[in-house]
Formats: structure tokens, sequence, C-alpha cells
């Protein structure tokens, strides 16, 4: 269909009607650069008729690239004026779309319309990863998205075992499924400019989730306490979670790893046999 994308004169023309100064504690920065819109919603794969969902539309910049791969979103956006304007926009600019829009904290959204199959944003950065293991945990109809995110932060949630960098965000992120890069971002493409580069992450959910509510609980705990101390044995820095350090390494052994192994050697199924240990206490 016949859909315009926003550009840099679009977003200053609907900053100044709107009368907007973004504000840095939502994460307001706005893409003014089609071409990375285009590129994200290749990324993504998007296809005609399925439900996308959207976290964080702002002025519309990606909804309208969504919208004009005739996807149907449903754009979560917790600041009101962006909520209300953003039909307006997308009336003008995409008459026919399929658009509903959610004003709301992604944080406390409970239910979606439409049963989303794929998650495409531009995340808000503060609470990016928060927000996405959300989503991920609460709409099982989610299969695969891509995000774009702070650079550091996407690194961290692909990362593997061994790294540096792999932490808390990688296992659970890892949880739920595949995580991986799919290419660099500069900080030209948004307006205001941020202090940051960024990254798309694109994932995929695995086929079966590795168990229930409380194993998942048991296992982040596991990985919150092993990476809250991350230089730490596990057998110390699990001692607190299991009640003392000869319970901490009866567990360990139980589940196959270690005592003197350390978080950031671990895989998630470690993890999670970690886990299942501690629902057993
Ligand atoms: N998608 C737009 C784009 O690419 O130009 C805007 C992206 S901007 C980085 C993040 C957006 O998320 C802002 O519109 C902001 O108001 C919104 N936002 C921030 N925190 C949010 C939350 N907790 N729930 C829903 N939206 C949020």
């Amino acid at each position: 269909p016949d859909v315009r994308l926003l550009g840099p004169a679009e977003i200053r023309d609907l900053a100044e009607v709107l009368d907007l100064q973004p504000t840095k504690k939502l994460g307001q920065n706005f893409v003014i650069d089609a071409n990375t819109v285009r590129r994200i919603v290749s990324v993504a794969g998007v296809r005609a008729g399925e439900t996308v969902v959207e976290i964080g539309p702002g002025l519309g910049s990606l909804t309208l690239g969504l919208l004009a791969a005739e996807a149907a979103v449903v754009a979560v956006e917790i600041d009101g004026r962006l909520a209300e304007q953003l039909p307006k926009t997308v009336g003008l600019l995409a008459p026919d779309a399929d658009l509903t829009v959610v004003h709301e904290d992604a944080l406390r959204i409970a239910e979606l319309p439409g049963d989303p199959v794929r998650l495409v944003a531009n995340l808000p950065y503060n609470v990016s990863v928060p927000v996405l293991l959300h989503f991920l945990e609460r709409f099982p109809s989610l299969r695969s998205g891509v995000v774009m995110v702070q650079a550091e932060v996407g690194h961290r949630l692909a990362a593997l075992p061994g790294s540096k960098i792999y932490g808390s965000p990688s296992v659970k992120a890892a949880w739920y499924g595949r995580f991986r890069t799919a290419g660099n971002v500069g900080r030209q493409v948004f307006w205001p400019v941020p202090n940051v580069d960024s990254v798309l992450v694109a994932f995929e959910r695995a086929d079966e989730q590795p168990g229930d509510e409380s194993l998942r609980r048991a296992t982040f705990d596991v990985v919150d306490n092993a990476f809250g101390q991350r230089r730490k044995m596990l057998r110390q820095s699990l001692a607190p979670l299991f009640g003392d350090s000869s319970r901490a390494i009866a567990a360990l052994e139980a589940a196959g790893v270690a005592a003197t192994a350390r978080g950031e050697e671990l895989e998630v199924d470690r993890f999670i046999a970690i886990g299942r240990e501690l629902l057993a206490v």
C-alpha cells in the first residue's frame, strides 16, 4: 500500500504541533531515518496480515514501516500525548492501515488484542530488558522479534557463556529462545541524538519452554545470585539461596555442575538444573 514514512521534516513538524519536549526518563529518541525503519522491518521478516506488537511507537516512525509491510499493529505507548496523536498520524499517512493503540505502561500490560506473533520495537532504553522479558513471559503467542536497544545491552542479551559480558540478561533471554545481534545503528538516525550507539537484536522463541513458572522463578533466582557476585564461585554465591554452602555444594553436584564453577561459564540448561534442585529444597 501507499504508506509514507517519517523523515526529519515530518518528525520536526509533529514535535512542533504537539509542543513535544522529548523526555530522557521515557527514553524518547525518535527515528528520523526511513532507511533505518525499512531495515528493521526487513530484518524482522514481517509478513502481510500478521499481528505485530510494537512497544513505544512514539511519533510513529517504525509503526508506519510495519503498516507499510501490511502487518496489523498493536502499539503500546505510555505517553498520553503520543498515544493520542498516533492514530491521527497514521490516518493521514496510511489511511487503510490496521492499527490498535494501547495507552499503557508496557511493564504493566497483562493483555493484548489479536495474539501478536511478532514483537518489533525501538525499545525505551531505560527499561528495555525488563520490558522485553515481561512480553516474552506474558505473551506466548510471540514467536519471534527484532528490537533496537542500546548496543551494550544488545550484546549482553546475545552473549554466550565464557564471554566477559555474559550475565543475567543473557541467561534469562536464553530461557525463552535464541538471541543474536543483527546489525549496528548509529546515533545520528535519532532525534534527539542519544549518547549511546544502538544495535538490532533478533530472537526466535524455542519450540518448547524449558519449564513452568515455578521453575522459571527458581532458575532466575539462581541466575541473579550467581551474577550478583560474578567473581565468586557458585558454592559461595549460591550459599544464601540454599541456606549454607554445604547445601549449595550438594545442589551443584546433583545438577552436574562443579562447585568451583562461576556463573559466567554455565549454559542456561545448567542454571535450570540448579533451579530444579532449589525447588526440591
Ligand atoms: N518507536 C519510536 C521510534 O522508533 O521513533 C519511538 C522509540 S523511543 C526510543 C521509545 C518510546 O517508548 C517513546 O515513545 C516512549 O514514550 C515510549 N515508552 C517509554 N517507556 C515506556 C513504557 N514503560 N511503556 C510503553 N512505552 C514506553
